[in-house]
């Protein structure tokens, strides 16, 4: 003990968790841990994990019940979802979409409203885009809004496509995104892909959440999710990747932006490997759970001052930290 002080033993011990870690996975079997990357000591032949997060604006829950949404059902059977996620206040777009992607809370991010110009420049905390290409990993970002814009800094996003400006956006809205994603999905299997798809909200600023005209837009994302899907089995890699689909508020009448539940609340999903199938989530997931999720997913450690948690309850497997470093210094070997 006193060769070591306390400090001492503490890592002491962590040296001896991190080795009896590793030393199982090895002799388990390729140093591999299902559900997450193999990590042979050889980068070139590793596959990489590849995570798609696709931001359905305007969403509600409910509006999942009425809606014809064969490819997003069939993903919560395949994984887990809950109906009762919620959203930051202001329940607004460019707020909302903020801490899904820093993992911060609007006290910390302070972006309150969806007032952009380019002039502002970049969001100047992390995101996940930061932290995978701190990695080396390939990222791509497709919105259906100009203001997106604050959120994809070119140094950290290696594909973005966004309307030239917010008039352009209505015509843009109704321009097949889905499909530019998913070319760039067959063509180049980014690791971590964010897609936003604006029509659900366009349709209930305009008619109403969860009029007929609404739930009909539900129905055009729904394929274009399938899209998505197809073009990552036809990339071969869907044995690796991982969705989240969620949503940045919900919505009453013709707007959001509220405290009230049906602008808050909102659907968060994930399926892949190691996820639970058919299963619902009864912990409260935050908007910003998704950030943290991300690159635990990814294995990347998870930056103290971000509000999100990882949301462990979905896996079949919790990982520890030590496990997810260890990946980590593998696949650098
Ligand atoms: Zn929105």
């Amino acid at each position: 003990m006193a060769l070591f002080g306390v400090g001492g033993l503490r890592i002491l011990k962590k040296f001896i968790l991190v080795g009896a870690v590793g030393f199982l996975l090895t002799a388990w079997g390729g140093c591999q841990v299902p559900g997450f990357f193999p990590i042979e000591p050889s980068p070139e032949v590793a596959p990489t994990t590849h995570i798609f997060v696709i931001s359905i604006d305007g969403l509600r829950p409910d509006a999942l019940k009425v809606a014809n949404t064969p490819h997003i059902d069939k993903l919560r059977e395949q994984g887990a979802f809950t109906p009762r996620a919620q959203t930051v206040l202001p329940s607004r777009t460019l707020p909302a979409h903020t801490s899904m992607l820093s993992g911060l809370k609007v006290e910390k991010h302070q972006v309150e409203t969806n007032t952009y110009h380019d002039e502002m420049g970049y969001f100047s905390f992390p995101t996940i885009f930061t932290k995978a290409k701190e990695q080396g990993l390939s990222t791509a970002f497709f919105a259906n809004l100009h203001f997106f814009r604050f959120l994809a800094n070119p140094r950290d996003v290696d594909k973005m496509e966004f309307p030239e400006s917010e008039r352009r956006a209505y015509k843009y809205i109704f321009r097949p995104l889905g499909e530019r994603a998913t070319h760039h999905i067959r063509s180049s299997k980014p690791a971590l892909l964010f897609l936003h798809l604006a029509q659900v909200d366009g349709a209930g600023h305009a008619y109403g959440w969860m009029s007929k005209e609404q739930i009909d837009m539900v129905e055009v994302v729904d394929r274009q999710v399938g899209q998505v899907l197809e073009a990552v089995k036809a990339g071969g890699i869907w044995q690796n990747s991982y969705f989240i689909i969620t949503a940045d508020h919900g919505g009453h009448e013709k707007g959001h932006g509220t405290s009230l539940p049906e602008d808050m609340t909102i659907p968060w999903l994930i399926c892949g490997p190691n996820i639970k199938k058919g299963y619902e989530i009864e912990g409260q997931v935050h908007v910003y759970d998704t950030a943290a999720t991300v690159l635990y997913i990814l294995g990347i450690p998870i930056p103290e001052d971000w509000d999100g948690r990882p949301v462990i309850e979905a896996f079949e497997m919790p990982l520890s930290s030590e496990v997810g470093l260890l990946q980590k210094r593998c696949i650098e070997v």
